[in-house]
Order: structure tokens, then C-alpha cells, then sequence
């Protein structure tokens, strides 16, 4: 049987054992809609209860800020469309303006895409070529019509964290609603709502060893958030829809373990494994890892001038490596990588990178087996590849008239 070894946590994790388990009673006996008043209702709100206690915690949020969602994408869509449509605000959509990045997940980009055709106003502000937005950049781009700052707080293509607490701060000072999109944070690094000053904060559960289709928002008591679903009064009347009682109870379980394993210093462990296959990948002739600032400690995204990351996946995963080129919901579509474009790498140096993106299920021998098989594909595809080819000829052209 061919080994198989997962270094895709960015696009899912897997389930925790402990987390599959929590869950289990909430597809059997323990099936009440939660909002039922009879003792079968009550049991299951207890148990959503709890695990809005857990999630509030790992975030440093208080549980009545805590809006469970279908996911990340569900949770970012809130927060973008729920602020600008504010009851509050004197500010109808056309006469309002977001100020976001062009690094940005497409759950937060689209959404604002989307709210342009409606006549509301974007400013997208760069990042350098590590991958970090400027906050003063952030500044700058504030109008009297801003209503919403949206910056992620990590990068899912590059694991760069942004000067978030920083971005907070001009927000604050600036009254305005500031929201970060902290699904490959949460985790990952201490998340801290208070640190950060944020607003508005998104997670989801697949990301930290919990279901896929589960999320959540942080909402700060007093934000002024419309809701996106017209329905029942459930999560205090901002999100519409019977709980997904199992995903939240597993959401709740693997926000435990997330906090348990920052007692355990786990994040150093999955750092060490991660700065050994990068450190041994930059031994592959004309290679560099994209975004090599301030990092969450699981990812690092490696351009291999002169080949193409599709391949290289493909023939990756024929050996029983699983890795990226990217976020996985764009997978499959040939555009480069907006993150790296963004960045300031050429289309061709995009589509030449490939995320490698650990987790706590990894061990040694995982990279030893990317390590025994990453550097020999690479070569194999070379070998192949007219672009690189054409590298090598100009390379050795300017060698020799220098
Ligand atoms: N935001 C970021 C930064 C992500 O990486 C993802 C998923 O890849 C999402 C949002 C969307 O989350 P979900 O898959 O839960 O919809």
C-alpha cells in the first residue's frame, strides 16, 4: 500500500479523535432541536451553550459574542454585508466604504466585489513583498464614509500575519467597525479579541481539528450587525436556522484541544518540523519561500522557478504527498494565486508555488518523506519543462557576459 502523509492542514485538518467522539451521541439519542422548549431541547441547548463557552474562550471573546455559522465563508459574508447594511448607521450602501486588502480570502473579497456592483466603495490597500500590509496604508485609505475595515489576521497561501493589533488601533481612533478574518490564526497562534481590537472576528471549526460547515463570529456587545437570513430569532437574532447541534459540540471540542495544545507548546513542535522542510527545500537549486515574515508556525509556500505547482502536485500526490498550490476552493481554475501576484511575483513564479502546510497529526518521518520525494519530482519536472529550459539558457547567457 503506498504511504500516504497529508501536509494540507490549511485546506482542512483532520478530525481529532476526541472531537468525533463529543459528537457522536448528537447523531443518535441526543437529536433535539435545540430551540425546543421539552427536555430533548433543552439537552442539546445545553450542549450548544457549552461549546459557545469553549469557542468564546479560545478567542478571549465572552460566549454572547459568539455567532455560530455554517463556516468561515458564512461568518466573513456576516461580517461584511451585516455592518454595511447597519440599522444604525446614517450610511446606506451606496453612500458607504470598506477598506480591505488584495491578500484577502475570496469570502471577504467577493463579498466586497459584490457590494461595488451595489455602489459601495472599495479601497484594497497593497502589501510589500513579503506579504504585509502597511497599517499606515490602512490609514490612508480611511474616508468619512468608511464604515468597515476587513484585514485578515493570517494569510491562508502564505501563513504571513498581519500587523492586526496595529490595524485595530487605527480603527478604534478612527471609529470605525474593524473586522479580521482569523480562520488560519485560530489555533494556530494565541487569538486574543481585546489584543487585536477587533469587532468582528471569523473562525471555523475544519481549520482546528473540528467539522467542515461549522464557523463562527465574534461579534463586540454593541456592534451594529444586520442579519443575512431572515428566519427564527435563533443566536440572538443574527443568524437565523436551527444550530447544527454536532458541528457546534465538535466545534466547542476541538476549541479545547486548540487550547490545550497552546499549553502543551504544540506550535513549536509543528515550527521545528516546518523550518526543517523548508530549510532543506531551499537546498533545490533556484527555489524561495514566499512570504518569509512573521508566520503562523505550519505553513511555508515555495516557489520552484521553472515548473508548474499544478504539476508538481499532481505528481506529488501520484507518490502519496498531499500539498497545495493554494487555497483549495480555487484548485482545479489555472489563474495564479492572487496572494503571490499581489506580492509581486510574476504569473509564472505563481503558478511555480506549492503550499506545504503542517498540522499536529505530523511527524518527522512526514517530512522525511516529503524531503525523500519533493526534490526528485522537482527535478523529473525540470527536466521537462521548456520554461525552465529557457531559465537555464539565460541564466548561463548572463554568466558569461558578466
Ligand atoms: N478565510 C480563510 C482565511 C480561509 O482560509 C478559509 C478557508 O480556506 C475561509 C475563510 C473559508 O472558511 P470555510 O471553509 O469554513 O468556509
Amino acid at each position: 500500500m503506498i504511504r500516504r502523509v497529508y501536509l494540507d492542514n490549511n485546506a482542512t485538518t483532520p478530525l481529532l479523535p476526541e472531537v468525533a467522539e463529543a459528537m457522536h451521541p448528537y447523531f443518535g439519542a441526543r437529536f433535539g432541536n435545540a430551540s425546543s422548549i421539552h427536555s430533548h431541547g433543552q439537552q442539546t441547548r445545553a450542549a450548544v451553550e457549552r461549546a459557545r463557552e469553549s469557542v468564546a474562550r479560545l478567542i478571549g471573546a465572552r460566549p454572547s459574542e459568539i455567532v455560530f455559522t455554517s463556516g468561515g465563508t458564512e461568518a466573513d459574508n456576516l461580517a461584511v454585508f451585516g455592518v454595511v447594511s447597519g440599522q444604525r448607521s446614517a450610511l446606506s450602501h451606496q453612500q458607504s466604504h470598506i477598506v480591505t486588502s488584495t491578500i484577502e480570502h475570496h469570502a471577504v473579497l467577493n463579498a466586497c466585489r459584490h457590494l461595488e456592483t451595489l455602489g459601495c466603495e472599495v479601497s484594497y490597500v497593497p502589501v510589500d513583498a513579503q506579504g504585509l500590509v502597511d497599517p499606515s496604508d490602512v490609514r490612508r485609505a480611511l474616508r468619512p464614509s468608511t464604515k468597515l475595515i476587513s484585514i485578515m489576521m493570517a494569510n491562508n497561501e502564505t501563513g504571513v500575519v498581519q500587523p492586526v493589533a496595529e490595524i485595530g488601533a487605527i480603527a478604534r481612533e478612527a471609529d470605525v467597525y474593524f473586522h479580521t478574518d482569523g480562520v488560519q490564526a485560530a489555533g494556530k497562534i494565541p487569538v486574543r479579541v481585546g489584543d487585536i481590537g477587533c469587532d468582528l472576528l471569523t473562525i471555523s471549526a475544519h481549520k482546528l481539528h473540528g467539522p467542515q460547515g461549522v464557523g463562527a463570529l465574534y461579534v463586540r456587545k454593541g456592534t451594529d450587525l444586520s442579519a443575512m437570513l431572515y428566519g427564527g430569532r435563533h443566536e440572538r437574532s443574527r443568524r437565523a436556522g436551527t444550530e447544527n447541534v454536532p458541528g457546534i459540540v465538535g466545534f466547542g471540542a476541538a476549541a479545547e484541544s486548540a487550547l490545550a495544545g497552546f499549553e502543551r507548546r504544540e506550535g513549536l513542535k509543528v515550527a521545528e518540523l516546518r523550518d526543517r522542510l523548508e530549510r532543506e527545500l531551499m537546498g533545490i537549486e533556484a527555489c524561495c519561500v514566499n512570504g518569509d515574515g512573521p508566520r503562523v508556525p505550519n505553513t511555508t509556500n515555495i516557489c520552484f522557478e521553472g515548473i508548474d505547482g499544478e504539476a508538481l502536485v499532481i505528481a506529488l500526490d501520484l507518490k502519496g504527498l498531499a500539498v497545495s498550490t493554494g487555497a483549495a476552493c480555487s484548485s482545479g481554475a489555472i489563474e495564479a494565486s492572487h496572494v503571490l501576484l499581489a506580492m509581486g511575483l510574476t504569473a509564472e513564479q505563481a503558478r511555480g508555488s506549492v503550499r506545504f502546510s503542517l498540522g499536529k497529526m505530523n511527524s518527522a518521518k512526514d517530512v522525511e518523506f516529503a524531503l525523500s520525494v519533493v526534490p526528485e519530482t522537482v527535478k523529473r519536472l525540470r527536466e521537462l519543462s521548456p520554461v525552465w529550459k529557457e531559465l537555464r539558457a539565460s541564466s548561463h547567457e548572463l554568466r558569461s557576459t558578466t
